[in-house]
């Protein structure tokens, strides 16, 4: 992991090294103080007279040095800022592309929750974590080392007191470190369950509160949030122990510095100077081991969350092993024997075979759960198929890229999908270089130019999904993919009730849409799909009828059954 990270960090090498430079010299610069304060202390307190001379000369050097170290420590922070960001924004830029290219099944298996959590909270963690690295860490560090070889230089045996002590420290830190990372990680994994309950509950409110699930929702919410607090308080607890436990041990380290520097000093091996300048140096070593102690605890909250950021970039993308192109000429799909189970343990579909002419129309009906939309996910290849073979115009699917077979195939589907934008953007989406000449027609192909008209500025009115009824959603992604004009339809009629005038053109456009197109309809409504060449009825994953409308009317059976019903519901 640390090399991944370092891969990232390496883009902004110059930057790095310049905060390394200024952290290095700023630390070394606050170092050399106490010395000179020591030398200070001793033209006033030494043996020989008080040498003002030598005290003004020393106060000079010691005002110089600390101007230029708060200048470069103030510096390096900015730099290190800068180098979190780039290298957050890279990281980010990374899981979000990578968000594109993974297989619908990546989303039907991961809570949506979880996947909002890391590439808000997680990068977010990751920054600070980086941060804390490049800026506490680094001159923490720094200033540790450098503690210890001025202490050597002055007096080896005081540095050797010191260095015994310092384990003891970093020890104890650790150790209550370990345990409040293990607590944090709890609290950042239920924090990403918590994610999940709230766009759970958002996405389905009105049917939560349509079942009066309020009280269900909230107690599970108790749940989870009542978990949060017990982890959230245990991290809390473990990690404010480190200060005062390291304090505590920092304190013994300046005692040893007093007790055996005094004890040089009376036996005249170090002056009174060089004993504060001991003494300083102790305080100064106090400080960096507190800040690193704190720091990785956050350090390793970054790396639990940069865990989890690189899970997500690291995820089994759409794998591309084939660059051909698919080419439509006809338009003639067949499944041959296809069997597929979203669960390997729950059989779904057996041995499914459809040969579908040249623009016909092909209808699935079947109640809900029978597969229908698996057979649009099986065709589009959001899923693959576990034997046998789909081809088009005799081409297996999976031999052609899969952008090439999307591109094959228009979708209108029930969860209708559009972005904040133009309605012009959102009408030509699937066709970058369209025209407003292009667009136009789409819409009045798709009868709702007039609804357009009617928008403040037209087709510049930035719209959103909430903007639009059912019905003006549907025929606004129908415009869409009127304006891509593909080879090959895919329709999803819109269960939801429309009023009949736009259902009326809904049924009108997708006929139109249809001609000349080889098309799949999910059917709800029967009525609609009479006119369809091969109609087919599906149940538990398999096809039981197959015909046109008087065929299947002939044969009394499933299809006629739902016919009937679909009847009796209109007239009622
Ligand atoms: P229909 O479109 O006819 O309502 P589907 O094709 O959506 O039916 O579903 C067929 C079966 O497969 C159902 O039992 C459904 O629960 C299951 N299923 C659908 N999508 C998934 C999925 N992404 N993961 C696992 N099972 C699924």
């Amino acid at each position: 992991m640390i090399k991944r990270v370092w891969n990232y960090l390496s883009r902004y090498k110059g930057m790095l090294f310049l905060t390394f430079a200024c952290s290095l010299l700023g630390s070394i610069l606050a170092l050399i103080a106490p010395r000179i304060i020591g030398k200070a202390i001793d033209s006033v307190a030494g043996e020989q007279r008080i040498n003002l001379d030598a005290l003004g000369k020393h106060i000079g050097t010691l005002l110089l040095l600390y101007l230029s170290s708060f200048i470069l420590n103030r510096y390096a922070p900015l730099l290190a800022n800068k180098v979190a960001n780039f290298t957050a924004r890279d990281i980010r830029k990374d899981a979000f592309e990578k968000l594109h290219n993974l297989p619908v099944k990546y989303f039907d298996t991961h809570k949506h929750g979880d996947i909002i959590s890391i590439l808000s909270v997680d990068i977010e963690n990751m920054t600070e974590g980086l941060l804390g690295l490049l800026t506490q860490m680094l001159t923490g560090i720094i200033t540790v080392i450098g503690t210890l070889v001025f202490l050597a230089i002055m007096s080896p045996f005081v540095a050797f007191a010191v260095l015994l002590i310092t384990p003891l420290s970093i020890i104890i830190a650790k150790f209550i470190t370990s345990r409040s990372s293990e607590m944090f990680k709890q609290q950042q994994n239920i924090i990403g369950e918590l994610g999940g309950l709230a766009e759970e509950s958002i996405s389905g409110m009105s049917v939560i509160k349509t079942y009066l699930l309020e009280d269900t929702q909230y107690e599970r919410f108790k749940e989870i949030n009542a978990r949060l607090y017990k982890a959230g308080q245990k991290a809390q607890f473990y990690s404010s122990l480190v200060n005062p436990t390291t304090r505590f041990v920092n304190h013994i380290s300046y005692i040893a510095v007093g007790v055996s520097g005094g004890w040089l000093a009376i036996n005249g091996v170090i002056s009174v100077g060089q004993i504060a300048a001991m003494l300083s140096y102790a305080t100064q070593f106090a400080k960096p081991i507190n800040e690193i102690t704190g720091v990785t605890t956050q350090m390793q909250n970054a790396i639990a969350s940069l865990r989890r950021v690189f899970t997500l970039i690291d995820a089994e993308p759409e794998k591309e092993d084939v660059s051909n192109m698919l080419e439509v000429k006809d338009g003639t799909v067949s499944f041959e024997k296809v069997s597929f189970s979203y669960d390997s343990s729950v059989p779904l579909i057996k041995d499914l075979s459809i040969d579908v002419s040249k623009n016909n129309v092909i209808a699935i009906v079947g109640p809900t759960g029978a597969g229908k939309s698996t057979l649009v996910n099986l065709l589009m290849r959001f899923y693959d198929i576990d034997d046998g073979r789909i081809t088009i115009d005799d081409t297996d699917i999976f031999d052609v890229t899969r952008d090439s077979l999307r591109k094959s195939f228009a979708m209108v589907m029930q969860d209708v999908w559009i972005f904040k934008g133009t309605v012009f953007d959102n009408i030509a989406f699937g066709k970058s270089d369209a025209t407003m000449e292009e667009v136009v027609e789409a819409a009045k192909n798709a009868h709702i130019h007039s609804f357009i008209e009617t928008l403040p500025k037209g087709y510049d009115t930035v719209i959103t999904q909430e903007d639009l009824s059912v019905g003006q959603l549907q025929l606004l992604t129908i415009a869409r993919a009127m304006l891509v004009n593909p080879p090959m339809l895919i329709l999803d009629e819109a269960t939801s009730s429309v009023d009949t005038r736009t259902e009326q053109y809904i049924t009108r456009t997708f006929n139109r849409m249809m001609q000349g197109r080889t098309s799949f309809v999910i059917a709800h409504r029967l009525s609609t799909i009479k006119d369809a060449d091969i109609i087919l009825v599906m149940k538990d994953g398999s096809i039981v009828e197959k015909g046109n409308h008087v065929e299947l009317m002939k044969m009394k059976g499933m299809y006629y059954d739902l016919y009937k019903k679909s009847l009796t519901n209109i007239s009622n």
